[in-house]
């Protein structure tokens, strides 16, 4: 392929996902079906406007894989939605899940349309008409294809999708999982909303955590005293700033589209946040230093840097500027196959999006198997351990004569609740998925990168369960 060819988003995941096949043993035909998308919808429907005129929608839900159902997938309202990105967006979702041990296939949605141009009331109407639409052609349900938040979408959204699809399913028992990230009222779980910002953190510091990989970047272990940037303020980004911070690090830097703002003391995501609900930006927060551009962010000298927004955001135009010693890739394909080569001459770590941004996805498995069982995580054993934990204390104090510290006893004698469940089931998944992908990246001298080393996980994976292809483990 020549120098100057440009790729696009999906295309850069199947060079990706070709780097990486040429580290399993399966054959091209395997190897075609995993990548190819296998249902693509697109649709095309009228919403009138609050001024009366009508405006035709365009939209999209891909499912790319069905080796597991149901296919799982946010939805993005976003200008730049087109088919090859939502096709591009649901490959990506099969190999998360497949990586963090999620039993999906790979699906997206995407409607074109920047939210910040309709009335809450418009985007109701194309939300409630989207989710109708797939209804009628049967690509949403809690056993065929579960959409959840993606970039210009959360809670709200979610609400009108599970409200829409029940009133059209009457009597469907588990209907509520039809849709993940709803708000906890409608059937959502505790913990997925700070969710993939928490994963992208556990990752990274596990990541962190191991003296030999610090050691190669000329980094101490821990995530103590570590710089932090953090491009975008969404969801994603707000959350992943959060755990950082209050974990030692430093964020020394935000961006969002209008600007980015820098200092060096640490900011806290929380009153950026504030102030640019106030005032409309993120420039001129007291304290802090206006950047020339919001790309700027991405060049400068930190340990850390978190692109949290969107897709090809470095790229062999920007990536030789780059001078972070980690990239941790909270979107969805923010650096392009051709900025990976780069990251290599200059010994980055780019720690990819496919596993690590998929704590969402993670929690939104927790939040579907909830719905199925029609019941609360916790309760039925919050009180038992607490009577059970109360009575170990009660013990051991008549046996020694000794009391437990208040402080103490609160924690021993706490029972978990949904949220602590949920979040240490994501704890455990993001650090199990981080040494299975170090793994195979360090016992393979040939393998270059990480994400090429989790592509042989997700690949060998999906290939595995591909049964009908008469493949056995
Ligand atoms: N949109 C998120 C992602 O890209 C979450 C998907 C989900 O929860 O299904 O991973």
């Amino acid at each position: 392929m020549s120098e100057k060819q440009e790729f696009t988003f999906f295309e850069n995941v199947e060079r990706s996902f070709d780097k990486a096949a040429k580290f399993t043993k399966w054959d091209l035909g395997v190897l075609e079906q995993i990548k190819a998308c296998n249902s693509v919808y697109r649709m095309r429907f009228p919403i009138k406007r609050d001024n009366g005129t009508i405006e035709v929608i365009e939209a999209y839900r891909v499912q790319h894989s069905h080796h597991k159902s149901p296919c799982k997938g946010g939805i993005r309202f976003s200008d730049e939605v087109n088919q090859d990105e939502v096709m591009a967006l649901a490959s990506l979702m099969t190999y998360k899940c497949a990586i963090v041990n999620v039993p999906f296939g790979g699906g997206k949605g995407g409607i074109k349309i920047n939210p910040r141009n309709y009335s809450p009331y418009e985007l109701e109407k194309i939300t409630r008409r989207y989710t109708s639409e797939l209804v009628k052609k049967n690509f949403i349900g809690p056993g065929i294809d579960v959409p959840a938040p993606d970039y210009g979408t959360g809670e709200r959204e979610m609400a009108w999708i599970v409200d829409t699809y029940t009133s059209l399913k009457p009597g469907e028992i588990d209907a509520a999982g039809c849709v993940t990230g709803k708000p906890v009222t409608q059937g959502g779980v505790r913990g997925r909303k700070e969710a993939t910002g928490l994963g992208v953190f556990y990752g990274i510091r596990e990541v962190c955590n191991m003296p030999e990989v610090m050691k190669k970047l000329g980094l101490s272990t821990g995530i103590e005293g570590k710089s932090v940037i953090v491009q975008g303020l969404g969801n994603v980004g707000y959350h992943s700033a959060k755990f950082f911070r209050e974990h030692g690090a430093k964020v020394i830097a935000l961006a969002e589209y209008e600007g980015a703002i820098f200092n060096a003391a640490g900011l806290n995501e929380h009153e950026v946040f504030l102030h640019r609900q106030k005032t409309g930006s993120i420039l001129d927060f007291p304290g802090a230093t206006n950047l020339a551009k919001n790309t700027d962010a991405l060049e400068m000298e930190c340990d850390i840097l978190i692109p949290a927004a969107l897709e090809s955001v470095i790229t062999k135009e920007n990536a030789d500027r780059v001078k972070a010693k980690i990239i941790g890739e909270a979107a969805n394909g923010p650096c392009t196959p051709d900025a990976d080569e780069i990251f290599l001459k200059k010994n980055i770590l780019c720690v990819p999006d496919m596993y690590l941004n998929a704590g969402g996805v993670t929690v939104s498995y927790f939040e579907w198997l909830k719905n199925l069982s029609h019941v609360r995580y916790g309760r039925m054993e919050k009180r038992f351990t607490e009577n059970l934990n109360g009575k170990i204390i009660n013990e051991i104090e008549s046996l020694t004569g000794k009391k437990v510290g208040a402080e103490e006893k609160a924690i021993i004698l706490h029972g978990a609740d949904e949220v602590d469940l949920v979040h240490s089931g994501l704890e455990e998944t993001m650090i199990a998925a981080t040494r299975e992908i170090m793994d195979i990246w360090l016992n393979n001298d040939d393998i270059p990168d990480m994400r090429t080393a989790a592509y042989v996980s997700a690949i060998n994976k999906v290939a595995t369960s591909y049964a009908e292809l008469g493949i056995f483990p």
